[in-house]
């Protein structure tokens, strides 16, 4: 059985860039006036405590998400050593696509507390309008559970559907969707070795079905063939069905094994993830351009912290 639970992880810095980018995407798409459905295909459980047993033991929202808020109430005083992105960042704030992102999980929680942190499935229903559709997938009993006494509280009625099973199966049945028009969501939590295997046949297979969708895919940067498998084989795939792509990450430290002072092997955890895009919204490589740096600066652990934005297509 799964023993996943995004609890542990809800806020860390992979959620910070799969999160800024998930909102940018959806804010350009929800600007048209068809109907928008959006698809995701691993939705864990939907709302998670900071304050919680899980958040605690990790700690991992305190290097991502509430390392951010930090920054942002107390900015390092600037030196003469201050990098380029930290200047600009003292002058002009926070790119807005991030500021975007700060202020929608601000939305879930009283004003100047931080203990309720969005995930996906609600991050996406709060943008979307009346006409729109959200359709979530998630296979663990216990957070599909919770997911859909979470949604249930919503009280959106048809507009969102929680779908008790294997999203990469799930989806074909939903593709194309009545509007055509779409946005699918992929973020396994990669437990399973198939899952870097499964997520490009998922977009290799709904790209047959729904060309014109917008299909976002988390990935980890981990030092593992499978995982740098996923962007190189999603850039194929994009670039034979000609569409075009776009593939940010965001590094925070380095990968390698490191001993304490008993001599014990110490596992970085996760040092860097990806988020790859294919017909990513004209808007979106300009504004993670502007935000990346800004997050690689304020997220990064050491001097491995880095970021990269690439396109093509
Ligand atoms: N997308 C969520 C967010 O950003 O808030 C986090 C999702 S978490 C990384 C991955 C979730 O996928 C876990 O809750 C796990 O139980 C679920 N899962 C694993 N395999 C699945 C599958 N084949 N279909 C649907 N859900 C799956």
């Amino acid at each position: 059985m799964f023993s996943y639970r995004h609890a542990f992880h809800a806020g860390n810095h992979a959620d910070v860039l799969k999160h800024t980018v998930l909102i940018a995407i959806l804010r350009h798409l929800l600007q048209k006036d068809t109907a928008l459905t959006v698809f995701d295909t691993h939705a864990g459980a939907g709302l998670y405590r900071l304050d919680g047993e899980y958040a605690e033991t990790s700690g991992e929202a305190g290097h991502g998400f509430l390392k951010l808020l930090a920054h942002l109430s107390a900015p390092p005083a600037l030196g003469k050593k201050s990098s380029a992105v930290a200047k600009s960042m003292a002058e002009s704030g926070l790119a807005p696509v991030i500021q975007d992102y700060l202020d929608l999980v601000a939305s879930f929680n009283s004003k100047g507390s931080h203990k309720v942190y969005p995930g996906s499935p609600f991050l996406i229903q709060r943008l979307l309008g009346e006409r729109d559709k959200l359709k979530v997938f998630e296979i663990h009993p216990t957070d599909a559970k919770t997911l859909s006494a979470n949604i249930a509280q919503l009280e959106a009625g048809r507009q969102v559907a929680v779908l008790r099973e294997d999203g990469f199966e799930g989806i074909k049945k939903f593709l194309p969707p009545p509007a055509r028009r779409a946005l699918v969501l992929s973020d396994p939590s990669y437990e399973i070795k198939n899952d870097y295997a499964r997520v490009v046949a998922m977009v290799a297979d709904s790209l047959t079905r729904f060309a014109t969708g917008t299909y976002a895919v988390w990935y980890p940067i981990i030092p593992r063939p499978e995982a740098h498998d996923v962007p190189r084989k999603l850039k194929t795939l994009a670039t034979k069905s000609g569409k075009k792509w776009l593939n940010a990450t965001l590094t925070v430290k380095s990968s390698k094994l490191t001993s304490d002072d008993a001599g014990e092997v110490v596992r970085p955890g996760l040092p860097a993830s990806g988020m790859f895009i294919i017909n990513p919204p004209h808007t979106l490589k300009a504004s993670l351009q502007l935000a990346l740096p800004q997050l690689a600066e304020v997220l990064g652990q050491d001097q491995n912290a880095s970021f990269s934005v690439e396109s093509g297509g």
